[in-house]
């Protein structure tokens, strides 16, 4: 049973990535990144595609040479998702996807080099109304900020957005969003919270090279938990060292615990303890495997046993609380009358998974056929 999140959110301004809203009121949204080769069209084609089966929002794609803003060409031709293309230094290749139909460009002006070469992306984006994200990077600050600050601080990372900001300023452009990742959770917070305050645009968050699945999934999710709480953030990508498909899953995971976007099942399962009446564990693997296609918000409650079970039951959309045998099952905290064989419950529950997800589109399909 959704709750709203008592989060309030940062007012920043709205810039469209394709038809994916980014800042403002939208939803946030979820990113991630290719890790095939960009030239390798098919591989990189059939990675989008199961990226935004996962639920991603947005993409974003190396394009390190020219050759690979020619794959992207036809990446782009065989993809609906938005796609942001990750450039660095060369202005042309940025020119060369804007022409082949990129959603965002992630390149930061002042890195560049001359004025007229800035001017020429920054005018073609502006034409073709394609946004600029600023990506800023601990690992990669310039010389003299380096220099300045002897280590990357807030402060340095700030002031190398800011640069870059001050340029896009300058051209009178601001269709722009900025991310100031670290790899260290305190660095990345810090210095996501002060530029929150200096600029208006919507804010990309990450925390980069986190690591592997778990360890990755849990530092971006203390580091993203931290910001989103405080209201900072309007997109996110969680970067991990794994399947990037799992990085919209660790995404949505960090959205769904603060309440903040639902989507798919969330399941609330007990560890499990020698009072359980089934097998626990085992019986949530499996039904997140097999529930993985479902997009509708649905809270799920599997308990093991009745200390808390019924507890649980009385605030989920569906709930199991474990009993000899046959388990209790509720509907919307309501008890019903069937109890369901413990011996079978992964298939007797994703059957009625199932059925109430149908149920409940069939409502609203009511309610608006109503309205009209
Ligand atoms: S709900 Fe029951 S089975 Fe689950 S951990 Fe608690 S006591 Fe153990």
């Amino acid at each position: 049973m959704h709750q709203e999140s008592p989060i309030q959110r940062r007012k920043s301004t709205q810039i469209m990535v394709g038809n994916v809203p980014v800042g403002g009121d939208a939803p946030i949204s979820v990113q991630s990144m290719t890790n095939t080769r960009t030239t390798d069209v098919e591989a990189t084609v059939a990675q989008i595609q199961a990226i935004e089966r996962a639920g991603a929002d947005i993409v974003r794609v190396s394009v390190p040479t020219m050759e690979a803003a020619e794959a992207f060409r036809l990446i782009k031709q065989q993809t609906n998702i938005p796609l942001v293309a990750d450039i660095h230094f060369d202005y042309r290749i940025a020119l060369k996807v804007a022409e082949y139909g990129v959603d965002c460009l992630r390149i930061n002006p002042g890195n560049i080099g001359h004025e007229d070469r800035i001017r020429a992306v920054v005018d073609c984006a502006r034409d073709k109304n394609i946004p600029i994200r600023i990506g800023v990077n601990a690992g990669s600050l310039e010389r003299e900020i380096q220099e300045k600050y002897g280590e990357p601080t807030p402060a340095a990372l700030v002031e190398s957005a800011m640069r870059h900001v001050d340029i896009l300023d300058r051209l009178n452009f601001d269709q722009f969003k900025v991310s100031v990742k670290a790899s260290d959770v305190f660095l990345a917070v810090e210095s996501y919270r002060q530029l929150a305050q200096q600029i208006v645009q919507p804010l990309h968050l990450g925390i980069t090279e986190a690591g592997g699945a778990r360890a990755g999934a849990v530092k971006s999710a203390i580091g993203l938990g931290m910001l989103l709480s405080e209201g900072i953030g309007d997109t996110l990508r969680v970067s991990l060292a794994a399947d990037p498909v799992e990085e919209v899953k660790v995404g949505f995971d960090i959205l769904k615990s603060l309440r903040i976007r639902a989507r798919g099942i969330n399941f609330i399962a007990c560890p499990s303890c020698s009072r359980q009446e089934f097998d626990v564990i085992n019986t949530v693997n499996a039904l997140e495997q097999r529930l993985e296609d479902v997009i509708t918000p649905m809270d799920v409650s599997i308990i093991g046993c009745v200390v808390n079970g019924p507890g649980e039951a009385l605030v989920s959309d569906l709930g199991l609380a474990g009993s000899n045998r046959k388990s209790g099952f509720y509907i919307d905290g309501k008890r019903q009358k069937e109890r369901l064989d413990n011996t079978d419950l992964v298939n007797l529950l994703e059957t009625r998974i199932r059925q109430q997800i149908a149920m409940r589109a069939q409502r609203i399909d009511v309610k608006e056929t109503d309205v009209e």
